[in-house]
């Protein structure tokens, strides 16, 4: 039989064969797919050879760029060495305590153990069913209900779509997932009273989470999901004083803080965490994306003692901790992700983080003039853009123009690609981009804008 694919291009051998996902898959064929054959440095390269400045590091996660050759050797070695072994039933590999250790060295606040997974998802997946687990050991069955934010983004399973608070990730979806309850989302220039400060902000937003947690009983809450910056809900950089009015009140009643750091970990916020940047104080961490330069798919939890002593203690009960998947701590996502470490460090991508961050938020609040820009967020190397259909008023677009997506669209016909969060714009490229790299993507990017007005 002939092979499906004879003469066939790979756009049209697409259409036919993959579901997308975060598409319209409807609108799939008539709008084509792009096709990306090779990348180097900050670019990607189509098949007709057209370059693009990755202005999101693919999915906020290349951070090293494209064409890293240590990463390739890295993986590699371990392909030839111990392509697969796992941690399931007390064996193990160097590549993964290596990486363990690595984590908890670098820890922004005491953590005991690091669980690896191979997403983002299935890290915060994995720190839900400890909350329950952990809240079982204790005898306080009844403490489980979760608070996550309006705009938060979690993952897609079934558990942590729950959590994530987008619509676009419930419509449509059964999520039998009970439990999560919702606080405000800290973006100012949309939810602030008038004339309300940031740190008054802040203090509304903290007291509506005690009022919420008084109201559902403190004795049913255990734990509260933040990411430093919000990314995918539209780079929400928190209010001043947000992070530590909000852990006070968790502290009051004995709720766990789980910090998606999966966007904002390894140096995007401008320090090694998003935790450091905000002064928060983790009882988990989920870390996924620049942990492998996004070139090997791996994630991580990190646990303190808090959370780890009584679920040590339950699996002691139990028998057995049942919960791992197989390609949880994959060794040769593991040694990348040890070689990137490296590279970060050798490298001193914070050094350099804090000499092109400024270059990229200055080039974004340059466009805070354009009749289209109502704010500009940011912070290191991540911010936004939000397009307004009335600068004075604030006035959103109407959602069927789609304006974030048409310049986003129009921002690829010019070699750039970004990504919309409704009418905002992001921008997350990789951290090893230079000043001239930045002002190019700024360019291109200006273009489309101007374009679209
Ligand atoms: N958490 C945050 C903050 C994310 O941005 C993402 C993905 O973009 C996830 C979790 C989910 O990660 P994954 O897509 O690897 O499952």
């Amino acid at each position: 039989m002939e092979p499906r694919h004879s003469n066939r291009t790979t756009a049209e051998r697409d259409i036919d064969s993959v579901l997308h996902p975060y598409t319209n898959l409807i609108r799939h064929k008539e709008v084509g797919p792009l096709v990306i054959t090779h990348g180097q440095g900050v670019r990607v390269f189509d098949e007709a050879g057209k370059d693009y400045i990755e202005g999101l590091a693919g999915l906020w996660c290349t951070s090293l760029g494209w064409g890293e050759e240590r990463l390739v050797q890295a993986a590699s070695a371990q392909m030839r060495k111990l392509p697969f072994y796992h941690l399931f039933s007390h064996k193990t590999h160097d590549p993964a305590v290596a990486l363990c250790d690595r984590l908890l060295g670098m820890a922004p606040v005491p953590m005991s153990k690091v669980f690896l997974a191979g997403s983002g998802s299935e890290a915060n997946d994995t720190a839900i069913k400890l909350i329950h687990y952990r809240a079982n050991a204790l005898g306080k069955p009844a403490k489980k209900k979760i608070i996550a934010r309006e705009k938060a983004y979690h993952g897609v399973t079934v558990a942590t779509a729950a959590l994530t608070g987008l619509p676009f990730n419930h419509r449509g979806f059964d999520l039998p997932f009970s439990g999560v309850l919702r606080a405000g989302c800290p973006h100012h220039y949309r939810f602030a009273q008038p004339g309300e400060s940031e740190e008054a902000f802040s203090t509304r937003l903290a007291a509506e989470l005690d009022a919420l947690i008084v109201a559902e009983g403190p004795d049913t809450v255990a734990a509260f999901f933040a990411e430093p910056v919000m990314g995918a809900g539209g780079v929400i950089v928190p209010p001043a004083g947000y992070f530590p009015k909000i852990q006070a009140v968790l502290d009051k009643y004995d709720v766990l803080l789980v910090v998606d750091e999966v966007i904002c970990g390894f140096g995007r916020t401008g320090r090694m965490f998003g935790t450091e940047t905000f002064g928060i104080r983790p009882d988990m961490m989920t870390l996924a994306k620049g942990l492998s330069s996004g070139y090997a798919p791996i994630s991580a939890l990190m646990v303190n003692e808090r959370v780890y002593g009584p679920v040590a203690e339950e699996s002691g009960r139990i028998g057995v901790f049942g919960h791992g998947y197989t390609y949880g701590g994959h060794p040769v996502s593991a040694a990348v992700a040890v070689e990137t470490l490296n590279i970060y460090a050798e490298r001193d991508i914070l050094a350099h983080i804090a000499k092109v961050g400024p270059v990229l938020q200055d080039g974004l609040a340059a466009f805070r003039d354009h009749p289209l820009v109502g704010e500009k967020r940011g912070i290191g190397l991540i911010g936004a853009l939000e397009l307004v259909a009335d600068k004075a008023a604030k006035t959103p677009f109407d959602p069927k123009l789609a304006a974030g997506p048409l310049v986003v669209a129009k921002a690829q016909n010019h070699g750039v690609i970004l990504r919309a969060m409704g009418d905002s714009v992001a921008f997350s490229p990789p951290l090893v981009i230079s000043e001239a790299e930045i002002a190019e993507l700024l360019r291109r990017f200006g273009k489309a804008l101007d374009e679209a007005h």
